[in-house]
């Protein structure tokens, strides 16, 4: 069980992490901005005659493979979720998990809410952030391996309530068959919790 101080030390790294992350947000922004303005600065100057088209192409490609590079270390930076409130979405999960396997709590990644995150009522993984962290084998960390069940369902982020799998062909074959895809198939079969 973890201390008072090492929850709240815990709480602060998270807050403290957040405000980093927001910056550096902002940094890409900004960055952005002045990648159109060298576009455009660009266009001028070959419209004007003062360098070619080919000398730009050349020098582009340099710097699109360095970009590459960059790309390859797979940082997106940080992703909340943001979306308009929507209603809470009712699938009768548990008339369903013998075939799906919870594939959605263990295919996708799940992004928080800037609410969420500033609340600290769920963990999320600080090298991606603000995503829920997730096991090697991809499954979301907050399911349980045995049982294959939500175990903060009360709290669960608002991507999970608004998600609904009817019409995800990652998920379902035929949804109202009961169907899942092969994807889903292959998945790790899990021993069931014995009733
Ligand atoms: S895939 Fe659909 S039925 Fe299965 S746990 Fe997720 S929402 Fe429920
Ligand atoms: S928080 Fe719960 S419902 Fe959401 S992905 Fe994780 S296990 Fe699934």
């Amino acid at each position: 069980m973890p201390s008072p101080e090492s929850v709240a030390l815990e709480q602060m790294t998270r807050r403290a992490m957040m405000t980093v992350y927001t910056m550096i947000s902002q940094r890409i922004r900004d960055h952005h901005h002045a990648s159109s303005d060298i576009a455009a600065l660009i266009d001028l100057l070959i419209a004007n005659g003062t360098i070619s088209y080919q000398e730009m192409v050349e020098r582009r490609k340099a710097s699109e493979d360095r970009l590459a590079k960059a790309r390859a270390e797979n940082w997106e930076g940080p992703q909340l979720h943001v979306s308009a409130p929507a209603p809470e979405v009712r699938i009768d999960c548990d008339s369903r998990q013998h075939a799906c396997q919870s594939a959605c709590c263990r295919l996708y990644r799940v992004n928080l809410t800037a609410e969420e995150v500033r609340e600290g009522q769920v963990f999320w993984d600080l090298a991606v952030p603000y995503a829920l962290p997730r096991r090697p084998n991809g499954d979301c960390v907050y399911l349980d391996p045995t049982t294959i069940k939500c175990t903060i369902w009360a709290q669960r982020p608002s991507v999970c309530r608004q998600y609904s799998c009817d019409k995800d062909d990652q998920v379902w074959a035929d949804f109202n068959g009961i169907i899942s895809t092969d994807r889903v198939k292959a998945l790790t079969q899990i021993v069931r919790e014995k009733k």
